[in-house]
């Protein structure tokens, strides 16, 4: 039975943290274009190199202790780890109460049923395309019949709703966006809308493959909705402002970190796989839970950590934040 919470978490600026996102890998099985920097795939951490599971799960406890609610496994693509199902399950016993991942779907048809048994209550699944050619490209070699497979088992093993993020890039699948929302029509599902982020080092260092020309605004995809049916305001879950449209079933999110950050609200923190605690994506403090030898450690590290968040806006002062798969989207 876990222990009743005894105290909360304020940062400096009174934000209540209770959210953390956990990197259980840098490995991916798909190399999508805005994922990956256009230098190429970073190399990955050598296996002994990734924090190991049993510290992990002590710095969740600890967390926990401190009130922690909601916790998100993420990667490079989690379900590369053969132990997910365990990790999974030995999270649930701490006794969070929300616990999701989120995946690139490519695997999740043999693991749908397994994580939902080890007590994951939800996923999010990547998928930028309906189109299979172009899904394709822009994950460099992923197959769309396995992430719209994932998505029905994952329904009917009960990781429910269903949340879909797709990244709406110009002239490359921004002609699917009404396909998408129509898609909460028929069904239950969150389909999120999430803009573009650089990544890479510098944006003078990202070349002329950057994308970064070619991110769509949530004003602008608001506006291609709106052309077509009316959007009813949903209010905020997180970093996602929601919407229904009429006689829809589904919800309709969007995640705006580029034209609208949501710094004031932000709840979380962030663990890469390697072990580091990241008070934001694009923060430059890191902290090593690898380095802790024991629970009073950790707490010191976890606090230490609360306190160095910063106001937030990094994005907008152009900070980078590196490859998505390394620090965990
Ligand atoms: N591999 C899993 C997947 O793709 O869902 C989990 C890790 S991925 C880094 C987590 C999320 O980050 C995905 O939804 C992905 O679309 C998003 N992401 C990756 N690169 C991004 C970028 N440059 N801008 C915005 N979102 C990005
Ligand atoms: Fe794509 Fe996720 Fe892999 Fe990045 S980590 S390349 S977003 S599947």
């Amino acid at each position: 039975m876990p222990e009743p919470v005894k105290m909360e978490l304020r940062d400096t600026f009174n934000r209540k943290i209770d959210y953390i996102r956990v990197s259980v890998t840098d490995r991916c099985n798909l190399r999508c274009m805005y994922c990956m920097p256009p230098s190429g795939p970073p190399r990955c951490l050598k296996p002994s190199r990734i924090l190991k599971t049993e510290k992990l799960l002590q710095f969740l406890e600890v967390a926990r202790k401190y009130g922690l609610k909601k916790v998100r496994i993420t990667g490079g693509e989690p379900l590369l780890r053969k132990d997910i199902t365990e990790i999974v399950r030995a999270i649930r016993d701490i006794g969070v109460e929300d616990l999701s991942l989120t995946t690139n779907g490519q695997l999740l048809p043999l693991f749908a049923g397994r994580l939902r048994a080890a007590g994951l209550d939800r996923v999010n699944v990547s998928m930028d395309s309906l189109r299979p050619e172009r899904y394709r490209e822009i994950t460099g070699g992923g197959d769309l019949q396995n992430v719209l497979r994932a998505i029905e088992l994952a329904e009917a093993a009960g990781l429910a709703p269903v949340k879909i993020n797709m990244i709406p890039i110009r002239g490359v699948n921004d002609d699917e966006v009404l396909e998408f929302a129509a898609l909460t029509l028929k069904k239950d599902w969150h389909v999120r809308f999430i803009e573009l982020m650089p990544v890479g080092k510098k944006p003078a260092a990202r070349g002329a493959s950057s994308l970064d020309g070619r991110r769509v605004t949530a004003d602008e995809l608001k506006a291609a909705i709106r052309a077509a049916g009316e959007l009813f305001p949903m209010g905020r879950s997180g970093s996602s402002a929601n919407f229904r449209l009429a006689g829809g079933r589904g919800v309709i999110g969007f995640i705006s970190p580029m034209s609208d950050h949501f710094c004031d609200s932000c709840n979380r923190l962030r663990i890469t796989a390697a072990g580091r605690i990241r008070p934001c994506l694009f923060s430059g403090c890191e902290v090593d839970i690898g380095a802790a030898s024991s629970e009073k450690e950790m707490e010191q590290l976890l606090l230490y950590s609360v306190r160095s968040k910063e106001k937030g806006s990094l994005l907008q002062k152009g900070v980078p934040c590196g490859a998505m798969s390394q620090v965990g989207g």
